[in-house]
């Protein structure tokens, strides 16, 4: 691979203004606000498509050791980590019809995950597993968390189809209460929260959507008995179909070329294009990626998030464009310093960033035959302002006569939806279906959503409290006033480009303090002490970052171009600092948040 050429000053100083112009184009005064949720008159747009009814059962009244919310991978791996510290009653509660998560509700045609195999998959060296593929196909990674679900027992005390409304501490008993949309009151005493952090599928916030009379569903949610066939394609059922697809993130560059090859005709709407790198997906073997020892996949997996942290390491055994761009990515995270002269590190920094972006232009380029299409698949921002996105087949989809690219840019979107289709500027284009690959609700799920009301002690209200004393912790895991809650997440914890290794160190985390309490009899609550230390750490070396999300083009990385990193603020220095951070204090002060008896209440 020739290295991508260094663009002049005068090119750097036109970019610069491109990049402007771009974002200015894009930003919307309404920001998140411009979105919906898909609830209410909106949920059959998160219905459940693989349970065809929901199983009658008694509500339940008993009491179970830990009671884990979610059954994505945070929920698995929770329930892997408490059963190898002995814990026995371990129910977790899933809305969904089975264990998965993301890899549960996302099965749209093509779907992958773009980080390698061997390091997302979590728990290869426990399970004997070996994926077949550099990157996975959804279906197998869905398999790979029932596979693990099987293996530690986890079916035998799970809750499907069910979502908890209300947590509630009751201090007598010192237990809590956990009270489900299917009648149940039971009682656990731990709650461990992992309720993920893209999970409500949103969709844009225009009229007429409810009045479209063709079919219509998100990508999360995918209507395979209309479409007919399976993630691999077949879809004959859209042979004669006029198809548009709205959004062009991750999820819309993996599904538009499996539409191309089956829909009748596709429109591609989209606002702001992907960069979209090389994928070069390939089949390996155990000997290609080392499966020949114990830990295999542990120095595979800590090996990449060295890398993605800006860590210098002798080899990169997983050699791919996300550990190739590293360099770029630093910025997405909250370990991002500027190094040395400021003027110097920008410098270098942006002329980078734009060979890299000049290279991903150049992709488009050389492969849209039409040039017009080819303008305007280009991306016209900074690498990562949006979330990275690879495939071969994108690009080359565009050059089909029955796929048309409809840039909806100037419009900040679709305007509008017709009981025909969809309209842009002047157009309508008239649909059969009309599918929305339009992204999740950022971290508003389970006790972020204020539909899952959390009482601790006295009766206090978790997100309350927060509203006026903004979120407390020790280690984003747990909170005075709310003993044997944990909560796996982002918030005032680690980021990272693989979150499956962030969670499962999360669930290692939670079950090694669970096991500590149930040795010494003692609850799990830090003091307000602890929680002040933590913030103090937390605000002491803040991210330097926020000049670059306010360059970015909107999106949810940066609160729709508000210019500020999404989410809640996490830990500020790498993932992998804090794991060595955290083993440090589950070493030597772990005793300072067991305590032996009830706490005071919270001061509000
Ligand atoms: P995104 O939020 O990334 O993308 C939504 C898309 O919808 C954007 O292209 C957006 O445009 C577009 N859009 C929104 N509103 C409108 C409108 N009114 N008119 C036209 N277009 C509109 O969602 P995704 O589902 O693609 O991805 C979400 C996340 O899920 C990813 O960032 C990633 O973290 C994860 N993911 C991971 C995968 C993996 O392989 N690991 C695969 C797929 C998803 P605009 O950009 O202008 O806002």
């Amino acid at each position: 691979m020739t290295p991508p050429q260094v663009p002049s000053p005068a090119e750097l100083a036109a970019l610069r203004r491109r990049y402007r112009l771009e974002r200015e184009r894009r930003v919307r005064p309404d920001g998140a606000r411009q979105y919906r949720s898909t609830d209410a008159e909106f949920g059959y747009y998160a219905a459940d498509p693989y349970v065809d009814e929901v199983t009658e059962r008694e509500p339940l009244r008993d009491t179970v050791d830990v009671a884990v919310i979610g059954g994505g991978f945070g929920g698995i791996l929770t329930g892997a980590r408490m059963r190898q510290q002995g814990l026995e009653r371990v129910r977790i509660i899933e809305k969904g019809g089975d264990f998965g998560g993301t890899w549960y509700w996302n099965r749209y045609p093509g779907i992958h995950c773009d980080i390698e195999s061997h390091v997302y998959l979590p728990m290869l060296d426990e399970t004997g597993y070996v994926p077949e593929w550099k990157y996975a196909p959804g279906e197998e990674i869905r398999r790979h968390a029932v596979r693990i679900a099987r293996k530690f027992r986890l079916y035998s005390d799970a809750l499907f189809s069910t979502s908890v409304t209300s947590l509630t501490w009751d201090e007598e008993s010192g237990t809590w209460i956990v009270a489900t949309d299917r009648g149940d009151a039971f009682r656990a005493t731990y709650v461990v929260t992992a309720t993920g952090t893209l999970s409500e599928p949103k969709l844009p916030g225009i009229p007429g959507i409810e009045d479209f009379e063709g079919h219509t569903f998100h990508t999360s949610r995918w209507d395979y008995a209309y479409t007919g066939g399976g993630p691999d394609g077949g879809m004959t059922g859209l042979s004669r179909k006029r198809v548009g697809i709205v959004g062009t993130g991750a999820t819309g560059v993996q599904v538009i070329p499996m539409l191309a090859e089956d829909a009748g005709h596709v429109y591609v709407f989209q606002r702001t294009p992907s960069t979209v790198d090389v994928r070069a997906n390939c089949r390996t073997t155990a000997g290609d990626v080392g499966a020949d020892h114990d830990g295999w996949a542990r120095e595979r997996r800590e090996n990449h998030l060295r890398i993605v942290s800006g860590e210098t390491v002798e080899q990169d055994l997983v050699a791919d464009r996300w550990t190739m761009s590293a360099g770029l990515l630093e910025k997405l995270l909250t370990s991002f310093r500027r190094q040395g002269d400021r003027q110097d590190f920008e410098a270098a920094y942006e002329a980078a960033d734009a060979a890299k972006m000049n290279e991903l232009r150049a992709r488009v380029e050389r492969t849209v035959i039409d040039p017009d299409t080819a303008e305007r698949l280009k991306p016209w921002y900074r690498y990562a302002c949006k979330r990275p996105t690879f495939s071969d087949r994108y690009y080359p989809a565009f050059n089909r006569p029955d796929v048309t690219l409809v840039d909806t840019a100037d419009t900040h979107g679709i305007e509008r939806v017709t009981p025909q289709g969809v309209v842009v500027g002047d157009t309508t284009y008239e649909l059969d279906c009309l599918i929305f690959a339009t992204g999740f609700s950022v971290g508003t799920s389970g006790i972020h959503s204020g539909t899952l009301p959390v009482h601790g002690r006295g009766g206090a209200q978790l997100l309350r409290v927060w509203a006026q004393q903004g979120p407390r912790t020790l280690h984003g895991f747990t909170s005075n006033g709310f003993p044997n809650l944990i909560r796996l997440g982002t918030l005032h914890n680690a980021v990272g480009v693989n979150f499956t290794h962030i969670l499962d160190e999360q669930a290692v985390h939670a079950a090694v303090l669970v096991a500590a309490a149930e040795a010494k009899g003692a609850l799990i609550e830090p003091s307000r002490a602890a929680e002040d230390a933590w913030l103090a750490t937390l605000a002491e070396d803040a991210p330097d970052h926020e000049w670059f999300h306010a360059e970015c083009t909107p999106g949810y990385y940066n609160r729709e171009g508000r210019g500020r990193p999404n989410g809640a603020p996490a830990y500020p220095h790498s993932a992998v600092a804090f794991h060595e951070l955290l083993k440090h204090w589950r070493e030597n002060s772990m005793d300072e948040i067991l305590s032996a008896s009830s706490g005071p209440g919270i001061e509000l």
